[in-house]
């Protein structure tokens, strides 16, 4: 039997709308609705008016439990579990509060994943796979297979990973390199 190919997934950022979800806690706690627009190209929370304001968030609890699926998430990922090994890879140790919010998340969102697929880690230069899905450079750059970076306002200017704008986009590059 032909052994899979290997896809790490992101969550943050690819299965999760993390800068919707930004633009709305944002929204609620300071009354001001910040364009996405602003966002593009800055750091990621970096967009918006009071500094530092997202960095909290994502150390409030509720956050992560509560992010919007990203459009067109759970049909791609349950398209390519027939054709491929999905792992679904978080550095969720940076916000340590967020794992078990993470873990419940994707059980509700995303309960035909098994809990051998899920990697919970800091790093992911560790991570070996034979394609990653991410939104962070930092996290592509050091990966050795094919690299798709899922686009998020705070790459916009980057250029040197193939970019992959919906999870269209992403179905349509790995159709085109199959
Ligand atoms: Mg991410």
């Amino acid at each position: 039997m032909k052994s899979l190919k290997r896809i790490a997934v992101d969550m943050d950022g690819v299965l999760a709308d993390t800068d919707s979800h930004f633009i709305a806690w944002y929204y609620n706690i300071y009354g001001i609705k910040v364009p996405y627009e602003e966002l593009l190209g800055k750091p990621e929370g970096e967009g918006f008016p009071e500094k530092g304001a997202a960095r909290k968030f994502a150390f409030t609890p509720g956050f992560f439990r509560t992010l919007p699926v990203m459009p067109g998430a759970i049909e791609a990922i349950t398209e390519l579990m027939k054709d491929y090994e999905i792992y679904i890879v978080s550095a969720a140790m940076e916000f340590p509060q967020s794992l078990p919010e993470k873990h419940e998340w994707l059980q509700q969102h995303f309960p035909f994943i098994s809990w051998r697929n899920i990697v919970f880690c800091g790093d992911k230069s560790l991570i070996n796979a034979d394609y990653m899905i991410d939104d962070h450079p930092k996290n592509l750059d050091n990966f050795k297979g094919t690299t798709i970076m899922f686009h998020a306002a705070h790459n916009a200017n980057i250029t040197h990973h193939q970019r992959a704008n919906t999870w269209n986009e992403v179905m349509a590059l790995l159709k085109s390199d199959n």
